[in-house]
């Protein structure tokens, strides 16, 4: 059994990504606190223990990985997230993002469509910690209409285009951010839905995710 230990030198490593991060740019004092909260060298294998806090995206397994520092703090602080609100996450991977927002007081909804990662979150090892994340195995593109509408909703995966069926699921006013192909790279995206039920779009920066693909696989 892998022993997961949060020592001072991962402390310390943390609070240097988080001043890395406000160096660029990421303002949103929510955001940084949970981030420098969360061990996130629990969410990778040992064999990244000495570099997890390097801001860069590794490996996790089925060819995934865990998104870039910046990449995590940059779409949640496009989230404005607030304490209850009820999230839904298309693309678990290695639930560091899910535990970011249930960090910050929302209720997280997340879908995975890899079989053996969506078994991995059953070992979830900060499932006492963070009761309010559910983890569902599926297709992202469906969404959750049995528990919509939801408040917000974030893909971390690249998509083809912004699916109808997830801006059906949220509320009037509800956000959604999503990074959607431009070529090799992503847009990064944030809907508001407004209350006759159109969509207000703004544009943000260039980033480069795994696909968001169709259907479950396993
Ligand atoms: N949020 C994750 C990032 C994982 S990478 C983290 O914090 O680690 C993106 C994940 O999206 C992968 O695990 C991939 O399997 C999953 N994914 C891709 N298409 C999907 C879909 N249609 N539905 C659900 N999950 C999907």
């Amino acid at each position: 059994m892998r022993k997961y230990e949060d020592s001072y030198q991962h402390k310390g490593l943390r609070k240097k990504l988080i001043n890395h991060l406000r160096e660029k740019g990421i303002s949103d004092e929510q955001v940084l606190r949970a981030m420098e909260v969360i061990p996130r060298h629990y969410f990778l294998d040992s064999a990244f223990d000495k570099i997890a806090y390097e801001d860069r995206a590794f490996p996790i397994s089925e060819g995934q990985t865990i998104s870039q520092p910046y990449t995590v703090a940059y779409q949640t602080q496009l989230l404005q997230v607030k304490p209850n609100e009820k999230i839904l996450e298309i693309g678990t991977g290695s639930i560091y993002q899910a535990t970011v927002l249930a960090q910050m007081g929302a209720k997280v909804f997340t879908i995975e469509r890899q079989k053996n990662l969506f078994e991995k979150t059953k070992q979830f090892v900060l499932k006492n910690q963070y009761p309010t994340i559910k983890f569902f195995y599926g297709d992202g593109y469906e969404g959750l209409p049995t528990y919509a509408p939801f408040d917000k909703v974030i893909i971390t995966a690249a998509a083809p285009f912004i699916p109808p069926k997830l801006v059906q699921q949220l509320k009037p006013g509800g956000k959604m951010v999503i990074p959607v192909d431009e070529g090799a790279h992503q847009r990064m995206l944030r809907i508001t839905k407004n209350d006759d039920d159109s969509i207000t779009e703004e544009a943000f920066e260039n980033f480069s995710f795994v696909p968001m693909l169709t259907g479950k696989n396993g």
